[in-house]
C-alpha cells in the first residue's frame, strides 16, 4: 500500500451486521448482504475501537442491519466506551424491550437513534415489510424515563409526504430533542425501488416550506434537520463529508470502505481489519486513496470553485448513473450527464400527471423488499 497525507477521520460507522427484522424498500444496504457466520466477533470490533480512537475517531455509528440483533450489543458498546469513543445506536427499535434499554444505558450507551417509516402503521408495514410501528411507539415511552439523548429519524419519500405533520406531533411528544426528516437518498435497495420512492417536485417544495415553517415555531424546543433528495438538488452534497476525509465505514465481515456504497464501483477492493490496522488503511489503502483530494477530478469539477465544498459529490451516484465513478455527480446541474437526472425526474412528473393526486390512494407499486441475509 502507498501512502499519501490524509485528515483523521472523526467518525466510524460500524455495521454490526446486515441481519435486519425489517425490509425496508430504500434500505440503503447492499443487494448483497453480508452473512451472519463471517461478522466480526466481539473481540476484533473491541480492537477496531481502540484502534479508530487512536487515530483520532470521536464517535461510533452502530448501525446495521438491525445493530440490537447481535447478542453481544451490551459488550461492544461497553468497549467502545473503553476506548473512549463516544456511541450512538442507530435503530428500528426490534428488539427491544425496557429492561434491555436500561441494560444498554447502563452499559454506556450515549445516544438512541429511532427510526420511523412513517406515522401510520399501515404505511410502515408497506414499507418495511414488518409489523413494527406499534412497538416503536412503546420505544418512545420508555425512552423518557432513560438519560440518553435521543434523535428521531423519519425517512420520507412520494409515499408517506403527506404525513408530516403526524410525524413532528410523534418527535413533539418524545423525549427527543433532535429530529431528522431525511428524504430517501438512491443507493441499494432504494435505488432499485426508486421510481416507486421519488417525489413530484411540487411534493418536495411543500415538504420544504413545513420543514422551513416548523424548524421556526420549534426553535429552542426541538432541532429539526432536513436533507432533500439529491435528484432535485441544484449541486451534489459533499457525500461523506468528501471521501476518505472525515469517515470510515466498517462493514459486518471487517472490510473498510470510504461509504456504505462504495462497493457498486467495480474494480475497487476493499482492506479488512483482520488483515490490518485501521490506520495503516486510512493512510494508505487503495479504496481510501482513490478520490481522496482534487487529482482525479475530471472537468467541470476540476476548476469548479465549489469543488472544496462538495468535493464533485458522491462518487457512487457517479458510477450509478454515469457508469464513471470519477465523473461529476450526475445529479450537479453543471454536469455533462445532468440530462438523465432530469429525464428520472422527467418521468416521475409525467407519471403523478396520470395517477391520483392523494398519493395514500393509490396502488401500492411492486416493491423489492430487503431480505434478510443467511
Ligand atoms: S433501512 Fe430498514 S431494513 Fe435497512 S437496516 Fe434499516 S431498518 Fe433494517
Ligand atoms: S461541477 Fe463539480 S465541484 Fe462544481 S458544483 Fe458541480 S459537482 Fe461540485
Amino acid at each position: 500500500m502507498t501512502s499519501t497525507s490524509a485528515n483523521d477521520p472523526l467518525a466510524l460507522i460500524a455495521e454490526l451486521t446486515h441481519r435486519c427484522p425489517l425490509h425496508c424498500v430504500y434500505c440503503s444496504n447492499p443487494l448483497a448482504l453480508t452473512q451472519r457466520t463471517t461478522e466480526l466477533s466481539t473481540a476484533d470490533w473491541s480492537r477496531v475501537f481502540q484502534e479508530a480512537a487512536a487515530l483520532g475517531v470521536l464517535q461510533a455509528d452502530f448501525t446495521g442491519g438491525e445493530p440490537l440483533t447481535r447478542p453481544d450489543i451490551l459488550d461492544l458498546i461497553r468497549a467502545a466506551r473503553a476506548a473512549g469513543l463516544y456511541v450512538n445506536l442507530i435503530t428500528s427499535g426490534m428488539p427491544l424491550d425496557e429492561s434491555r434499554l436500561e441494560a444498554l444505558t447502563q452499559a454506556g450507551l450515549d445516544h438512541f437513534q429511532l427510526s420511523f417509516q412513517g406515522a401510520r402503521e399501515e404505511t410502515a408495514q408497506e414499507i418495511s415489510g414488518t409489523k413494527a410501528h406499534a412497538q416503536k411507539l412503546r420505544v418512545l415511552e420508555w425512552l423518557k424515563h432513560h438519560r440518553l439523548a435521543v434523535t428521531l429519524n423519519f425517512v420520507i419519500h412520494r409515499r408517506n409526504l403527506d404525513q408530516l405533520p403526524e410525524m413532528l406531533a410523534l418527535a413533539e411528544s418524545s423525549s427527543a430533542t433532535r429530529v431528522e426528516f431525511a428524504h430517501v437518498q438512491y443507493y441499494g435497495w432504494a435505488f432499485a425501488n426508486r421510481d416507486s420512492l421519488l417525489p413530484t417536485r411540487e411534493q418536495l417544495m411543500q415538504s420544504v416550506d413545513f420543514f422551513k415553517k416548523s424548524q421556526e415555531r420549534l426553535t429552542g424546543k426541538i432541532r429539526i434537520e432536513y436533507v432533500v433528495p439529491d435528484y432535485y438538488a441544484k449541486y451534489p452534497k459533499p457525500c461523506m463529508g468528501g471521501w476518505g476525509r472525515k469517515l470510515m465505514l466498517i462493514t459486518p465481515n471487517g472490510d473498510a470502505l470510504p461509504c456504505h456504497a462504495a462497493r457498486v464501483i467495480p474494480h475497487l477492493s476493499f482492506e479488512n481489519v483482520k488483515d490490518h490496522s485501521l490506520q495503516e488503511i486510512w493512510e494508505s489503502s487503495e479504496a481510501f486513496q482513490k478520490f481522496r483530494g482534487e487529482s482525479w477530478m475530471q472537468d467541470p469539477c476540476k476548476t469548479c470553485d465549489r469543488r472544496t465544498q462538495d468535493f464533485g459529490g458522491c462518487r457512487c451516484q457517479a458510477f450509478l448513473l454515469a457508469a464513471d465513478a470519477a465523473a461529476t455527480d450526475p445529479v450537479c446541474s453543471l454536469a455533462p450527464q445532468r440530462p438523465k437526472v432530469d429525464a428520472i425526474l422527467a418521468t416521475v412528473a409525467q407519471a403523478s400527471a396520470c395517477a391520483p393526486t392523494n398519493i395514500s390512494t393509490e396502488s401500492k407499486p411492486a416493491w423489492l423488499y430487503r431480505p434478510n441475509p443467511a
